[in-house]
Parts: structure tokens; sequence; C-alpha cells
């Protein structure tokens, strides 16, 4: 027997990495609620067919164990023939003649079970008429029967039957979970093993249960796992060369360079393929700092890689592989569009490349120093519009009046509804823009007897300084200002901040240097506080603070604002942060670099406006982190249209004609909402609770 057999879980406690699956599944079976009809989506090989068996089975069971697994005793659980019960969608054709026939005779109450499974693997190949009888069926389902299916392409399936299941998501499992389970298996059947070994083999296998069983099985036949022996057996002796080279471009030495392409024995295309992968790999994972799920060959590459960033940051002499970000951009899109794979096209276009990288990315430097913060906006996220696009759309119900701060207002004001809406959405917008998030929050208050204008004036010397310490580096700062009445004194700004700097090496220090030195100019005049993030905490720390802001509305029992209350409790402001809106006569909110209004337009110009959890009230999602997947998306989608104009210009030609060509390209360009994503959005799955 199989290890990814024999180690399939028999019971809920046994499945590793899915809490939410399973505490739904088992509160369904100990509530003995009506069944539910599923609908179990992930990736292939992640465990919906094991859970939708355990489902099954526990539905059935007579004596269920007191976390809702099944007993594996009774006559149900030993006698259970699942595949009666599960129809081969893809096997089949998914023709609603061929379902409706399997259908027969099983879709009927069952007089010796207590609940028929009707199990569907890879939905979305169910053909449309199939689907909707199928719908009939889920919508007004007989007593004793439940149907479950499973998906890798949820958003496939038919909207109007999805809609109608509940959504489960099966996801892989981390990496300590991944280690875990190898462990276990390994030490249970005495399979003899190096942690190194086996936490490669976790990272090639991305996670997913039945591919890490069947490569502990696949190495276990030679012998003992080793680092060593999991590199044979999955090629990766070639990322030694490819580390070489990347070693050797680092510190521009072209000779060695060559020495090592003339002794690599593969076709040019695979090294090119290495190459790009790697590049890949490393923008996301060490430059940007995400957990990107790339080639996972090149993901598990860990010797060699700080050398490798150690080397191009010496010689472009930058202080942080996070600076390399400028660098690297060039080096990637030089791959971007798709190369022919003629041997010696690629053999000139890689020594093109080997240029580009000992050459000309010293040019990209003196480049970038000539930039300044003015240029904000100029160089949005990673790609950089055409000049010679012209705004299409804007996201309207993004971009607000950008007033300087604590500008006289004839009218006293205090933060309102509209201006949480604000502060949410451009929060969002950073992060789906840029990748940067929140990683500052400073308040100033004025001590009792101070006049507010002198408060208001140390903020907006304070949020200039601020700018000072973002200069050097264009687009690099976005502030959201937000003044209330103060608890002692007249006024306290609260300030909410991404500074680019923050997170390269010994910026936290230096921003903490001029900070205290700030707040000792001012001793016994303003009180003041800070928190600075690290890169760890990302979208963490960026929610908490910008829900600090959101909390100045306080709840109506405050203000009469009908509303505000809800609002608060949609957001998840705890309640113990609300704070009471007091008007003052001063423009209360701002917004400056890369949330202010230049920005978020120039952001969200060619249809290429962004998404806000706040205006299509998914309250659940708000705080659930799509933005840096978006953001990888965007930035895809970017490339794409970006070079669509790129070729038209290519070939020049009457302007007027090609202005017309540019009209109907942009014509075509799709809408937010449909534009091709690799993540889950609100409006794509309509889970019902
Ligand atoms: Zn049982």
């Amino acid at each position: 027997m199989s290890l990814a057999n024999k180690y399939r879980p028999t019971r809920f406690s046994e499945v590793l990495g899915q809490p939410h699956a399973v505490t739904f599944l088992s509160t369904v079976i100990l509530r003995k609620a009506k069944p539910r009809n599923l609908l179990l989506f992930g990736s292939h090989a992640s465990g919906k067919t094991t859970l939708a068996r355990l489902y099954a089975k526990a539905l059935n069971c007579s004596d269920v164990a007191p976390d809702g697994s099944p007993c594996n005793r009774c006559t149900f659980c030993t006698d259970v023939d699942y595949e009666d019960w599960e129809y081969d969608v893809p096997g089949t054709g998914g023709e609603d003649a061929d379902i409706e026939a399997w259908l027969d005779g099983r879709y009927r109450k069952p007089t010796d079970w207590k609940t028929t499974v009707l199990f569907f693997d890879e939905a979305h190949e169910i053909k449309p008429k199939a689907a909707d009888s199928l719908l009939k069926r889920v919508e007004e389902p007989l007593p004793g029967v439940a149907f479950v299916f499973a998906t890798t392409e949820p958003r496939a399936l038919k909207n109007t039957l999805r809609s109608r299941l509940m959504a489960l998501e099966v996801r892989r499992l981390g990496a300590t979970e991944a280690v875990k389970l190898l462990r276990h298996v390994a030490e249970r059947e005495g399979i003899a093993y190096d942690i190194d070994g086996l936490a490669l083999l976790a990272s090639i296998k991305r996670g997913y249960p039945r591919d890490l069983l069947i490569g502990l099985d696949q190495l276990a036949g030679m012998g003992p796992i080793t680092l060593q022996s999991v590199k044979s057996m999955f090629g990766l002796d070639q990322t030694e060369r490819l580390i070489d080279l990347f070693l050797a471009l680092a510190d521009a030495d072209e000779a060695r360079q060559i020495t090592i392409l003339a002794d690599w024995p593969e076709e040019v295309g695979i090294i090119v393929k290495w190459i790009q992968s790697f590049l890949t790999s490393v923008f996301y994972r060490d430059i940007l700092g995400l957990d990107f799920v790339g080639d996972p060959i090149t993901q598990s590459i860990t010797v060699g890689r700080s050398e490798i960033l150690g080397g191009f940051c010496r010689r472009l002499d930058v202080p942080s592989q996070r600076d390399l970000r400028p660098f690297w951009e060039p080096m990637l899109s030089f791959w971007d569009r798709p190369s022919s794979d003629h041997e010696t096209e690629l053999q000139l276009r890689l020594a093109l490349f080997q240029d580009l990288v000992n050459r000309r990315l010293g040019e990209a430097r003196s480049a970038l120093q000539i930039g300044s913060y003015e240029s904000k906006g100029e160089s949005f996220g990673i790609a950089v519009p055409a000049p010679a696009i012209h705004p299409q759309t804007s996201s309207q119900s993004l971009v607000e009046a950008n007033e300087k701060i604590g500008q006289p207002s004839n009218e006293p004001n205090s933060l309102d509804i509209e201006g949480v809406r604000a502060i949410v959405n451009r929060a969002s917008a950073l992060t789906q823009a840029t990748g940067y998030v929140i990683n500052a929050a400073f308040e100033i208050s004025s001590y009792p007897g101070v006049k507010a204008p002198t408060t208001v004036a140390r903020v907006q010397r304070f949020v200039r300084e601020l700018e000072e310490q973002a200069a050097g580096r264009p687009s690099s700062l976005a502030t959201i200002t937000l003044l209330e009445a103060g608890q002692f004194g007249p006024v306290t700004a609260r300030i909410c901040a991404h500074l680019t700097q923050l997170d390269t090496p010994g910026a936290q220090s230096r921003v903490q240097e001029w900070f205290d030195a700030f707040w000792q100019a001012d001793e016994g005049v303003h009180d003041f506080d800070r928190r600075l993030s690290d890169v760890k905490r990302g979208m963490k720390f960026h929610w908490a603070e910008v829900m600090g802001l959101c909390a100045g509305l306080g709840g109506d029992s405050f203000y009469p604002d009908v509303g505000a209350r809800a609002l608060m409790k949609n957001l998840r402001v705890q309640k113990t942060r609300w704070r009471q809106p007091v008007a003052i006569p001063y423009r209360v909110l701002t917004f400056t670099g890369l949330v202010g209004q230049d920005a978020i337009e120039k952001a969200a110009s060619e249809g290429m406006g962004f998404l806000s959890a706040y205006d299509d009230r998914a309250w659940r999602h708000i705080k659930s982190e799509w933005e840096p997947k978006e953001w990888l998306d965007r930035n895809k989608e970017f490339a794409l249209r970006r070079r669509q104009i790129e070729d038209l210009e290519i070939f020049g030609g009457d302007p007027v004609q090609l202005e017309e060509k540019r009209r109907q390209i942009r014509a075509s360009w799709l809408e937010v909402k449909s534009r091709p994503r690799r993540w889950m959005p609100w409006w794509g799955l309509e889970v019902d609770s």
C-alpha cells in the first residue's frame, strides 16, 4: 500500500492545516444538523477527497467520536464503498444524460443508511446543461441526500450552482506542518532521514499532503533521505550551476560567466528558464519580502542566495537587498516578452542580458539618483505606464479632495463616515498599487495651555521632515494625518505612514533618532508617541494602525451620526479604542505621497482602478490581506497593457490612425472586476453563512 493511502486521515484530528474546513464539518456532524451541500476548492492533492470521505463517513457513523470523527469500527465505517457514491466527471465527460443515468438509483431517500453523499470531483468539468439539472436537485434536496462538489477551479463552476453550496477552501500545508507530516510518517515507517532533506522535500512538494507522501515513498526506496539524495532525485544539481552563474553576474565577472555557460550541459532554452525562474524568486521573496509561490526548485535554493544578493548590493552600492528593487526590475522585464526558442536567437538574448547586468545596471543607478520626491507617482509600483498613454478612466470612488494639513475651516469638523471610508480605501489602494504597507504610526498631542495653531504648525513641520526622511528615493512615502480634539490640550494628530526606508536595516534606528530629536526639542509643549513596524508584521500592523485612525469615529452613543456604531462593528474596531469625536475648526483629514490625490489618480488611470471591499460592503474581506495578491495581478495586467501599446508604437505610422488604434486597444481592456486574478475575490464566490 502506498504511503499516501496508508496515511490518509481517518479522523478529523489527523487532517493537518485545515482548521476552518474541519471545524465547519465537525460542527455539522456534532449538531446533527441537516447535511450541508458543499463545495471543496483548492489545488490538486490538497486533500479534498479525503475531507469529502470523512464527511460522508461521519454523517452515517453510528458512534461518532466527541470531535465529530467517524468511529472507524461500526458497520457503516467498515463496510462503506465510497466509489459507489463518487462520480468521475472528467472520466465520463460530465454530460447531462450520463450524470442523470448515474444518479438514477442513487438519488433517492436512503433506506439502509442515514445519508447518501454524492460526490463530484473535478466539478468544473460538468457541462452547463448537467449543472442546471443538478442545480434543481441541490436547491430542493431529498431528505437524506447531500451533494459534495470538489474543484481546483471554483470560478469555472456555474455561478448559480456555486452560490448554493457551502464553499470551503482546502489549503496546502505550511512549511512547518509539511515537515511535521513527513517526520511523523518517516518515523512510523522506520525511514532514516535528516531534517534538511525533509525540509527540502517539503518545499519542493509545496505542502500538498499526497505529493509529499508520494515523494517520501520514492525517496525511501533509495536509502536514507538526505539533502543530497533529495537534490539528485529532483535534479537540483542544476541549481549549483545557476548559483555560480548569478555569483558571477553579481560581480560582473564576464570571463567566469562565459566559462560557466560553456560548461553547462543543457540547451540554452533550459538555462534561460532557470535564469528567469531564479530572477522571479529573488524578486518576490528576497527583495519584496513576499511569500511568493514560484517554481519550487528555485524557491528551495537557500545556499548562495545571500552571497548573490550581497554581491549585487556591494557592486551597486546600496545598503540592503530591499534596495535592489529598481535594479531587479529591468532584469525581470528584459525577459518579459515571450522569447523565441530558436537556439541562436536565445544565445544572443542571453549575451544581451549579460551585458545589461554587467554594464547597464550601473547606469540605472545614476538615473535613480536624479529622481527626487517631487517625481512621486512617476514610478508607481513595478510597471511604469508608457508616457504616451492618457488616462481613460479613474476609480472615482477612491478619489477624494486632498487638502493641506490643518487648513483652517469655517465649519468645525471631526472625522465622519466619509472620512473613514477614505482612510480605509486609500490604505487599501496603497498596497494594491505598490505592494507597500503602513509601517509607522505617530501621535503628537498638545499639552494643556498650548494654543491649537502651535500644534498644527508642529504637525505640518513633522510631516515635512518625514518627507525629508523619505527623500532620495521617489515614491517612498505615504501619510494619512488625522487631527482630533486633544484629551488634555487642544489638538492631537495621529499619523499613519509608509516609509520605504524603514524596511532597510539600520533605518529603524535612524528614524527613531530623528524622532527622538524632534520630540526633545519640543519637550513640555507636545507629547509624542511612535510605533514602527518591521517587514514581518506587514499587513497586521497596517490594519491595526489604520483601524486606530478609524476609531476616532466613535459610536453613535457619542455622536449622533447614524450608522457610526454599525460601521465600527463592521470594521471590527474594538470598542475600547473608540474615541469621542469633538469638532475642531480645522480640516481634519489629509493624505500625502502615495495615498495623495495625484498618486491615487495616476495609479487608477488606464482602467487600472482599485478594488474596494469597503464600497462593496464586503466587510469580512477588509482585513483579509488580499491586497498584496491583487498587487501582483495588477502588475501582470499592467505589463501586458504596456506591451500592447509599445507593440503598436513600434510600427509607427499616421498619428491619427495610431491614436485610433490606441483607442481600440484601450476599449478592449477589461473592467476592474473582470481582470484575471490568481486569488479569489469576494464577488467570485458567494459563500453562504
Ligand atoms: Zn462508525
